[in-house]
């Protein structure tokens, strides 16, 4: 495998120069554009790895699917659809993604920026600090490490720069759509998006979710299968912005991507992989990251369909 991840990784190489490193948030446009990491962790608990994959980014729109399942798990299935729908918007992460006459919960999906910032309202916990420790402890546990924390200068950054999210989170304050304190609900999704990963740590959390729930190797239940089923199916059918469908047919597993160049993948009972390069193509994936994953796909026939 490790021989295959190397072989690939030197093959995808060049595609970053074809990409754009983001810079709509001043903090992200410092990462080195030619940096290109992978690891995966197999469903017997075997980890390889190839290239800067300890290298440290941010989960961006990664921390949509824990904040999913956190929202699944405080409020139940029903629950989060009475507030938050499933269907793809087909349109950018940070779209106001519906016309005034029928902004409702059912057009907003949870893995654009809408969908996130209402879920950071659905975490239950007395105060905000408690709230967004929830979440910390959750990501803590999916990905298999105890220490990630917030990047502290991305967190600044982005709320510097926040006032696309600001908009919509008062759009949705004012059809009733979102609970709370607006500027708090904020500054969860900011620091949420801010939590400190490397490409261990998505590969941990993909392979939790390609194992319905469980830890790899030790098989301890951290959440109900049906969550993890739940999870899979939105993010192989929008996990991937606007470019969801084209993935599906290149790829062809439930994955999930992040302005900073990240990606996590889920091969279910297979094998959970993370990626990182942060330059990304036109729809805000990274274009070498991309380009590794259709290749291991096609070698080890990874697609579901
Ligand atoms: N922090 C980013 C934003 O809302 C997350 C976007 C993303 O990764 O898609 O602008």
């Amino acid at each position: 495998m490790e021989e295959l991840l190397e072989r690939l990784l030197e093959e995808c190489r060049p595609y970053a120069q074809q990409g754009r490193v983001a810079d709509y948030i001043p903090e992200l446009s410092k990462a080195r554009p030619d940096t290109l990491g992978v690891y995966v962790i197999g469903s017997d608990g075997k980890h390889s790895w190839a290239g800067d994959c300890r290298q440290p980014f941010t989960l961006q729109s990664i921390v949509k699917p824990i904040l999913l399942l956190q929202a699944l798990l405080d409020n139940g299935v029903e629950g989060v659809q009475s507030r938050v729908g499933m269907e793809a918007t087909g349109k950018p992460f940070d779209a106001i993604n519906a016309s005034d006459q029928s902004l409702d919960s059912g057009h907003i999906n949870p893995m654009v920026n809408m969908g996130a910032i209402v879920m950071c309202s659905l975490i239950h916990g007395d105060s905000y600090a408690e709230r967004f420790q929830r979440l910390l402890e959750l990501t803590r546990r999916l990905a298999g490490d105890g220490e990630v924390g917030v990047d502290e200068a991305v967190y600044r950054s982005e709320k510097s720069h926040g006032s696309k999210n600001r908009a919509l989170a008062y759009l949705l304050k004012s059809y009733g759509l979102l609970e709370g304190d607006v500027e708090e609900v904020l500054d969860c999704y900011f620091r949420a998006c801010s939590i400190q990963v490397d490409c261990r740590s998505l590969a941990h959390i993909g392979a939790v979710l390609s194992n319905r729930g469980r830890l790899p190797v030790s098989n301890q239940r951290i959440f109900p299968s049906g969550l993890a089923r739940y999870v899979n199916a939105i993010l192989m059918t929008c996990g991937m912005y606007d470019g969801s469908g084209e993935f599906a047919i290149r790829v062809g597993v439930p994955a999930k991507s992040g302005v900073s160049g990240d990606i996590m993948a889920v091969v279910p009972t297979r094998m959970g992989i993370g990626i990182y390069s942060p330059a990304l193509d036109g729809k805000g994936n990274s274009i070498a990251g991309i380009q590794l994953l259709e290749r291991l796909s096609k070698e080890l026939f990874l697609s579901i369909f």
